[in-house]
């Protein structure tokens, strides 16, 4: 027999978990279907954020911070903690509990809200139809009104670098080591390269992030890429770029290594390592996903085809986060997971994709929002920069937190700030004030006239717009007004 419903998603990462939940609330009758599982084959709800991506990433980070703070830190505080030591399984443990607490607060939220999750494998048939396999293998099919896809995504492979899990490892696998590695490789200088890369490097590998692009970060606003690269490599990450991996070898000794073929500027260079990361990018999981039948179709990178309200061309169904265009973002999936709910509701809700706020949290984090100083160059348009240094906000100093700074992009005519790009401590909270700000259309004058609190790191912000038309106290102002 087959169940109906109003709406079936296929995923409960953080687009489908989001819409799920969301719809439910709409008062629709809906059911997830996920395939993460634990070892009782009970259904893991969270997908790549909670389970091996966001959460479990910042967890790590968390505590190679901290242990650098109680080994560098602290001295400058007047702390003394000598011998300081780490527990590589305890920090891991603490991640997984972390995770934990996390999924299971998923599933609470299906509970409470009525959403049925249905443990297997989504397929889209055609007419709206949802062919799951179980993980004991039998077959259920499920029809719905409407139906969300949010598989998500799963890490890319290069054929230079295949993962055995042991020596060469993803992302996921990053996360697991049991040991701090001597020589640590990272292929890709990206976000989570760096992430992770950082982690490891923290606790005391020699990193070394293999790039093939000649620019760092060159989605980042450049003035800030430049201060990063500078504060990174001076923490220890050797990143070489314009360094294109070609091979790996695994070489078997009393334990094994890898040796890095890879090619730069000067030509053949090789590299030998004892684990070696693989952060090259992220593709949509949607192999065997949708019967072409169904009328829905992929991209040739494999994404499902949406407009801008993620609505597929075929009525009733829709696709969100990941496995759909647009930056792999968890907050741009659960802002797409809860207009696609909406939709279906037949509210008018849109994501405002120009205010995506984008952050790398390394140590100082990098966090941005809007146009960058080159896109607006680019674009021949007018415009007003402030900036302000955190080694000079009192807050910073106090906390010894005085890397990096804030930059703020205004219009030259009408002050409406076009961007926003922090490198420093806390920048993925200080920034979303401006993300706040630009949703409401602020001028730089509106940042400069509202009461920031006194002493906060988040003066920075007030400091900054100012400095765009001239005003700054706390610094003499580049420009005159
Ligand atoms: P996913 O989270 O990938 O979830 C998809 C779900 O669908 C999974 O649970 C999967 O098992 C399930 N599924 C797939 N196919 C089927 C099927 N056929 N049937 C049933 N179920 C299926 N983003 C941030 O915003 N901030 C961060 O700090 C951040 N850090 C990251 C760190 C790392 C190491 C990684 C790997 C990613 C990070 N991301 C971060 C990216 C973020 O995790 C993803 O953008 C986000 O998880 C995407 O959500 P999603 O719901 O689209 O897909
Ligand atoms: P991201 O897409 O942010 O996760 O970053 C992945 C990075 O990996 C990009 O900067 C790519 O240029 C880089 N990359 C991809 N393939 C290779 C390769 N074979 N060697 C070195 N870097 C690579």
């Amino acid at each position: 027999m087959t169940s109906k419903y109003d709406v079936v998603v296929i995923g409960a990462g953080p687009a489908g978990y989001v819409a799920a939940i969301r719809c439910a609330q709409l008062g629709f009758k809906t059911a997830c279907v996920e395939k993460w599982h634990d070892e009782k084959k009970n259904p893991v709800y969270g997908g790549t954020c909670l389970n091996v991506g966001c959460i479990p990433s910042k967890a790590l980070l968390d505590s190679s911070h901290k242990f650098v703070e109680a080994q560098k830190g602290f001295q400058l505080h007047g702390i003394k903690a000598d011998n300081v030591s780490i527990d590589v399984e305890a920090m891991i443990a603490r991640k997984a509990k972390i995770v934990g607490q996390l999924t299971q607060g998923v599933k609470s939220l299906f509970t409470a809200n009525k959403v049925e999750g249905i443990a297997g494998t989504g397929r889209l048939l055609s007419d709206k139809k949802v062919l799951v396999t179980k993980h004991d293998g039998s077959t259920e099919e499920i029809a719905a009104d409407n139906v969300i896809i949010a598989a998500g995504s799963v890490p890319i492979n290069i054929p230079p670098a295949p993962i055995d899990n042991e020596t060469i490892v993803d992302s996921t696998g990053a996360l697991e080591f049991k040991s701090v590695p001597k020589r640590l490789g990272v292929i890709g200088a990206g976000v989570i390269g760096l992430e992770l890369g950082s982690v490891w490097s923290r606790l005391g590998a020699e990193v070394t992030v293999i790039e093939a692009m000649d620019a760092f970060l060159p989605a980042v606003d450049t003035q800030i890429a430049k201060e990063a690269q500078k504060i990174l490599t001076k923490q220890g990450l050797n990143i070489k770029l314009g360094a294109k991996v070609t091979g790996t070898t695994i070489n078997k000794g009393k334990a094994k290594t890898v040796t890095v073929t890879y090619t730069d500027q000067n030509g053949p260079q090789e590299a030998v390592f004892d684990k070696l990361i693989v952060a090259v990018g992220r593709r949509p999981l949607t192999e065997n996903l949708i019967d072409e039948k169904s009328g829905v179709q992929l991209d040739k990178r494999g994404f499902v085809i949406v407009d801008d309200s993620c609505s597929t061309p075929v009525p009733g169904i829709y696709a969100a986060g990941d496995v759909v265009r647009g930056p792999m973002l968890a907050h741009k999936g659960m802002e797409e997971g809860v207009m696609v709910a909406e939709r279906i509701a037949g509210k008018k809700t849109q994501v405002n994709y120009a205010l995506v706020p984008f952050v790398i949290y390394t140590h100082p984090e990098i966090a941005w929002v809007g146009k960058t100083e080159q896109q607006l160059q680019e674009e021949g348009r007018e415009y007003n920069v402030g900036t302000f240094p955190f080694s000079i906000n009192g807050r910073a100093m106090a906390a010894n937190e005085t890397e990096g700074m804030v930059k703020l992009l205004a219009d030259a005519k009408t002050d409406r700030i076009l961007g926003c790009h922090i490198i420093g401590a806390s920048a993925a909270d200080l920034v979303q004030q401006i993300v706040i700000a630009m949703e409401f259309s602020a001028s730089a004058e509106d940042i400069g006239l509202t009461m920031f609190a006194h002493p906060a790191l988040s003066e920075a912000l007030h400091e900054a717009a100012l400095a765009a038309n001239g005003h700054a106290v706390h610094m003499a102002n580049k420009r005159k007004r």
